[in-house]
């Protein structure tokens, strides 16, 4: 189970002092109430960015293991929610996803590109839907982009900070902000963006 390691480090600073060593883990979220034994069960590594660990519990009584994701990283996909933000960036403001895939990333066929930026694009949207019904913080006229919610916020980066102001909804947010289930893929995938949530319209 994924948890939440508060912390506005950013991810060099992370690494660099082994933030993950000092991650402290209060009770056991199965077992508020103690007597299960929770404990540290050393850390697991990230594939990317290099060097970057996370902490990790293990409770016997409820057989689950526990990590703390600190806020700078992006949860089930590699690297940081800021790496995240700036593909998006790029996507948001490219007259069109094939145009921005021009610049993304050369190493892979087009398809592969698209498929590698509608696997942060759709679950991010998704996010920032849920986020304007879910953060009464927000404006009336937020849209579900990220110039929208950055000027909203009044901040360059949007991610790190949506995991903090998300924080009590995060197990049923999408990854890679959220630490919920990833969204089902749908076969008319273009329905996803259009449709606002809640309930259906008579
Ligand atoms: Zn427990």
């Amino acid at each position: 189970m994924q948890l939440r390691f508060a912390t506005n480090l950013p991810i060099e600073q992370y690494i660099q002092r082994e933030a993950w060593r000092g991650v402290e883990l209060d009770q056991c979220p199965l077992h508020p109430e103690g007597g299960c034994k929770i404990a540290r069960h050393g850390t697991y590594s990230r594939k990317f960015p290099d060097g970057a660990k996370i902490a990790r519990w293990y409770c016997r009584k409820g057989c689950t293991t526990f990590s703390k994701l600190p806020d700078c990283l992006s949860s089930r996909l590699p690297g940081t929610l800021i790496e995240v933000e700036t593909v998006i960036n790029q996507i948001e403001s490219a007259s069109s996803q094939e145009a921005a895939a021009d610049n993304i990333r050369l190493d892979i066929s087009l398809p592969s590109v698209l498929r590698w930026m509608r696997r942060r694009l759709f679950p991010i949207r998704l996010t920032l839907i849920l986020l304007i019904e879910l953060l009464p913080s927000l404006p009336d006229n937020c849209k579900p982009n990220f110039s929208s919610f950055r000027s909203a916020l009044g901040i360059e980066f949007v991610l790190p900070h949506l995991r903090m102001l998300a924080s009590p909804y995060l197990d049923i947010l999408p990854p890679p902000l959220g630490f919920g289930p990833r969204p089902k893929a749908h076969k008319s995938k273009k329905n996803h963006f259009q449709h606002k949530t809640g309930t259906d319209p008579p």
